[in-house]
C-alpha cells in the first residue's frame, strides 16, 4: 500500500529559489522516491500569480509522488498539517536599509509564520529556514511557534555554505567531492561565519591539512591559503556567483535545502554536515541562539544531533566568537525592537 502523502509546506514559492526547489521536492530528490508529497505553497498576494505559474508546470511534469498543490497567501492554510517547511521568502536588504531594518521587516515575516506553524502544523512537524538572515529568522519563526512546537525543530541552512567549502577543497586537491568528508560551517550563514577544515579527512586516509600541505609545498603555505583564499572565497561565494551570473546563486541554494532536509529525515551517510541549530549551549553558544555547527542524523526521525567535544586551534576559536558575537547582536536588536 501506498505511504500517505508527506505535507510539505513551501514560502516564497514564487520565487527564484522555490521555482528551483518545488520541481526537486516533486521528483522524490528529497524524500525519495517511493514517498508521495502534498504541496502547499505560501506567497504574499503579488507573488501568487508566479506561483501558480509554477504550479502549472508542476501539473505538466506529471510526477507520480506529488498528490496535490495548494497555493495561499494565508499562513494558516499554508501550514495546516505541515511535516515539513521550508521557509524560503524573505525580505531582500534595499537601497540604505539598515541592518535593524532588515531584521524587523523580517521578524515581521518570520514571527507570523512561527505563531502559525505553531497553531496548525503537524505534530512531526520540522522546519528549515532559508530566507536571509537565516539564522536570525529561524530563532524568531522558533520562538513565535513556542510552546506548541519544540524549538529544536526549527533550523537554518548553512548547507550551501559546507557545499561551497567541499567544492573548493575538491577543486585544489583534484579529488571528487565524495571523497571529502567532516567539513565544518560554523556560526552564522553570513560573512563571518568560519569554515573549518581541520577535522576533515579525505578518503585515501588523509588529512585535508595533511593534503594541502603536500600539494601547497609545505604548512605555511597551506594555512596562507585557508586564510587568504578558502575561507573567503567561501564566505563571499554568493557575490562571485552575482558577478558571474548577473543574478544570485539559486540552484544551488535549492539544492543545498533539498540536501538539508533530506540528511535530516533519511540520514547523514559520511561523517556529519553542517547545519545552524538551536544551541543548548554546546561549544560554549549562548542557548537558544540558532548556530551553524557539525551534524549527524540517524534518519529516525529525531533531527540533527551536533557533534560535540571538537577542538578548535587559538585563530579557529577567535573565528567563531567572532560569528557567534554577531548573531547575539542580531538577537539583541530583535529583542530591542519588541519583536522577541
Ligand atoms: P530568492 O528565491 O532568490 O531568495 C529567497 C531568499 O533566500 C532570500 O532571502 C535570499 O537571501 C535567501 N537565500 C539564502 N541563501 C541564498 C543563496 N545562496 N543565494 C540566494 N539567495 C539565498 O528570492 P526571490 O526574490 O526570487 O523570491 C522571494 C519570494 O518570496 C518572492 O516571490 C516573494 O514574493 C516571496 N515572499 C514571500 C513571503 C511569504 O511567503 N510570506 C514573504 C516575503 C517574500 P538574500 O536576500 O540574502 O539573497
Amino acid at each position: 500500500m501506498a505511504s500517505a502523502p508527506t505535507t510539505v509546506t513551501v514560502t516564497g514559492a514564487g520565487g527564484q529559489i522555490g521555482y528551483a526547489l518545488l520541481f526537486r521536492i516533486a521528483a522524490g530528490d528529497m524524500l525519495g522516491g517511493s514517498r508521495p508529497v502534498r504541496l502547499r505553497l505560501l506567497e504574499i498576494p503579488q507573488g501568487v500569480r508566479a506561483a501558480e505559474g509554477a504550479a502549472l508546470e508542476l501539473q505538466d511534469c506529471a510526477f507520480p509522488l506529488l498528490h496535490d498543490i495548494e497555493i495561499t497567501d494565508d499562513p494558516l492554510t499554508a501550514f495546516n498539517g505541515a511535516n515539513i517547511a521550508l521557509l524560503v521568502g524573505a525580505r531582500p536588504r534595499g537601497p540604505g536599509m539598515e541592518r535593524a531594518d532588515l531584521l524587523a521587516a523580517n521578524a515581521g515575516i518570520f514571527g507570523p509564520q512561527g505563531a502559525a506553524i505553531g497553531a496548525v502544523a503537524a505534530d512531526d512537524v520540522r522546519v528549515v529556514v532559508v530566507g536571509n538572515p537565516a539564522n536570525t529568522n529561524a530563532l524568531i519563526a522558533a520562538a513565535s511557534a513556542a510552546p506548541h512546537v519544540p524549538a529544536d525543530r526549527f533550523t537554518a541552512l548553512t548547507r550551501l555554505d559546507h557545499n561551497r567549502a567541499v567544492g573548493q577543497l575538491a577543486e585544489l586537491l583534484e579529488v571528487p567531492p565524495g571523497e571529502i568528508a567532516d567539513v565544518i560551517i560554523w556560526g552564522n550563514h553570513s560573512a563571518t561565519q568560519f569554515p573549518d577544515v581541520s577535522h576533515a579527512g579525505l578518503a585515501d586516509g588523509r588529512s585535508v591539512l595533511e593534503a594541502l600541505t603536500e600539494r601547497l609545498g609545505g604548512a605555511d603555505a597551506a594555512t596562507a591559503w585557508l586564510d587568504d583564499v578558502f575561507i573567503p572565497r567561501v564566505a563571499k561565494r554568493g557575490a562571485e556567483i552575482i558577478e558571474a551570473r548577473g543574478s544570485s546563486s539559486v540552484a544551488s541554494a535549492a539544492n543545498a535545502a533539498i540536501e538539508h532536509v533530506r540528511d535530516e529525515q533519511l540520514g547523514t551517510h559520511r561523517g556529519w554536515t553542517s547545519a545552524a541549530v538551536v544551541s543548548r549551549g554546546e561549544y560554549g553558544v549562548p542557548e537558544g541562539l540558532v548556530c551553524s555547527v557539525p551534524v549527524v542524523s540517524r534518519g529516525d526521525g529525531e533531527g540533527y544531533r551536533v557533534i560535540d567535544g571538537l577542538g578548535f586551534d587559538a585563530r579557529g576559536r577567535a573565528r567563531f566568537e567572532a560569528s557567534v558575537a554577531e548573531l547575539v547582536a542580531e538577537r539583541d536588536a530583535v529583542r530591542a525592537l519588541g519583536m522577541l
